[in-house]
């Protein structure tokens, strides 16, 4: 059954995604005359950069993700609705999205495009099955899964010190900042969270890997910062591999190439991908029906305004679309939000006239068919500037006390670099709640080296596997209870996941 939502009279605008980009156009949007309508396949705003503290067992996923429809409570001009886009029509604009086994026709007058992106694994999509990426919560919660019981399983094996060895490797690819957070994280674990904690094996003997094809770590934040990184990891005990490729993953371990062109395997249970991405599959529907050109990693080249040829109702924004000098950061997301929601007020309201001499058509923010403010007949509106991004730098944690920051010329390492990744992680968090539980649960981390967030469940770990096996994505059939038997010759992955009935797990929850 097809849903149509209905058209409000004033200017609709739709947002597709709750992230960054998403949310902060939103929220630009506040007491303005319009309409809007955030669709999301998740219920919450998902604060990406702190996901590898909720795989490491320092966060909850509630801290780091807010709630959307509470976020915008007070805003009564917006409205939330979880559902997945699967189709945008651009001739009778209307965006078209799933919700379970309802179909909804959600039309618009302006729509902004901030589906992100996901893990990109080179055309090998294959290596997924065994070395999760870090792009959800559900990978979060997975890999929290994977690296606790890891240890869970090499002290049962303990009798077998070659499985020992594989269980206590943990191998991760991409030496970005995500890749070195994980890398440090997994290592502080090691050395001083599980310390004590097992009776027959030793945590801190676990091997932490960094592989990756460069040269250097961290290449946006320079050679500086890369090497001084490089070197804090190696005395953590990380033993980083540069000018590596993976050339195969299997439950076994990881095979690499070396620049020099030897192969090397490496045994190991549990891998992290935190290498590449690519862009929403959104971004080819709009390719179909516009011409837009898409970049290898399939983002959506955009007109210098963020709109597309001949649709200057359409903005992409974010990590779906790609402007020259503007990198896949938070910023970058935020900033084309906002001008996005800048270009649309201003052809609502006559930028040139002051509201005291608009009609008050123009002031409801009616559209032209209604008899509002009609941009494209008005002679007196320049042509916009274009998009500008404003640069205000990068910074990654490399272990407890210790980071780095490059903002313009300045490079900062050490522990005013951590305090500065810290209170500015704190100022982005979404939500008040959100930033007094997360200021709290770090005060007992920092101070205490435990994590309070280790618990994991058997969906946890193998829910991905298992929805994979069924071809269902999120609002297929299994939220249903509607399971489909497995079609045939195909391989149960979910075997390949330990058994974690010996994992002291949690009582299984539903599946959201
Ligand atoms: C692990 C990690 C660490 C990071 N660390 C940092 C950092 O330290 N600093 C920094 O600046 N940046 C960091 N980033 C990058 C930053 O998070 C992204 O650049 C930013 O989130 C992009 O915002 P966005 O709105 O474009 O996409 P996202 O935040 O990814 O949001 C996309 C939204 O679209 C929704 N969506 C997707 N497809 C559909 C669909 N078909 N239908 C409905 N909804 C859909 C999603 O549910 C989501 O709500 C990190 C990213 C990751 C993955």
């Amino acid at each position: 059954m097809r849903l149509p939502l209905h058209r409000p009279k004033r200017h609709h605008v739709v947002i597709i995604g709750s992230g960054f980009g998403g949310l902060f156009a939103a929220k630009a949007l506040r007491g303005k005359p319009v309409a809007v309508t955030v669709i999301a396949r998740t219920t919450h705003h998902l604060f990406q950069p702190l996901l590898y503290q909720v795989a490491t067992g320092i966060l909850s996923e509630g801290e780091i993700a807010p709630v959307t429809r509470e976020i915008l409570r007070r805003q009564r001009n917006a409205r939330v609705i979880q559902a997945l886009v699967e189709d945008i029509d651009v001739d009778r604009q209307v965006v078209r999205a799933r919700s379970q086994d309802q179909e909804l026709e959600v039309p618009y007058d302006s729509l902004i495009v901030a589906a992100g992106a996901g893990q990109s694994y080179f055309g090998n999509d294959e290596f997924a099955t065994f070395a999760p990426g870090m792009k959800s919560l559900d990978d979060a919660l997975e890999l929290r899964a994977r690296i606790f019981g890891a240890f869970e399983l090499a002290e049962i094996a303990a009798d077998d010190p070659a499985e020992v060895n594989r269980l206590l490797t943990f191998v991760v690819v991409g030496a970005g900042p995500t890749g070195v957070e994980m890398a440090g994280q997994i290592r502080e674990l090691s050395t001083h969270t599980l310390r004590r904690e097992f009776r027959h094996i030793d945590p801190a003997q676990a091997r932490v890997i960094l592989l990756d094809g460069a040269d250097r770590l961290l290449q946006s934040f320079g050679e500086q910062l890369g090497t001084k990184a490089q070197r804090c990891m190696e005395d953590m005990g990380i033993e980083v591999q540069l000018g590596t490729t993976v050339t195969d993953v299997t439950d076994e371990g990881v095979s690499v190439r070396r620049r020099d062109g030897s192969e090397d395997f490496i045994a190991c249970y549990c891998k992290v991908w935190a290498a590449g991405v690519q862009a929403s599959p959104l971004g080819e529907t709009l390719a179909d029906q516009t011409g837009v050109e898409l970049d290898r990693a399939g983002r959506v080249k955009v007109l210098p305004d963020l709109t597309l040829p001949g649709h200057p109702e359409i903005f992409v924004v974010g990590d779906m679309a790609y402007v020259e000098g503007v990198p896949g950061v938070a910023q970058g997301a935020i900033q084309e939000a906002r001008y996005a929601v800048d270009r649309i007020l201003s052809r609502l309201q006559p930028p040139h006239r002051p509201t005291a001499v608009q009609t008050s058509k123009e002031r409801a923010g009616l559209t032209p068919a209604d008899g509002g403010y009609d941009v494209a007949a008005d002679p007196a509106v320049p042509a916009p500037a274009p998009f500008a991004y404003f640069d205000k730098g990068s910074m990654a944690t490399i272990s407890r006390f210790n980071a780095v920051v490059s903002v313009g010329p300045i490079r900062i390492s050490g522990f005013i670099a951590w305090l500065m990744w810290l209170g500015l992680h704190l100022l982005y968090i979404a939500g008040f709640k959100q930033r007094v539980s997360t200021l709290v649960r770090w005060g007992l981390t920092f101070v205490s080296n435990g994590r309070s967030e280790r618990v994991s469940t058997r969906q946890q770990l193998a829910g991905r596997l298992a929805l994979e096996r069924f071809g269902s994505g999120i609002s297929g059939p299994l939220l249903r209870g509607e399971v489909p038997p497995p079609p045939a010759g195909v391989q149960d992955v979910t075997e390949q996941t330990p058994d974690m009935d010996s994992l002291g797990e949690e009582r299984p929850g539903r599946v959201t």
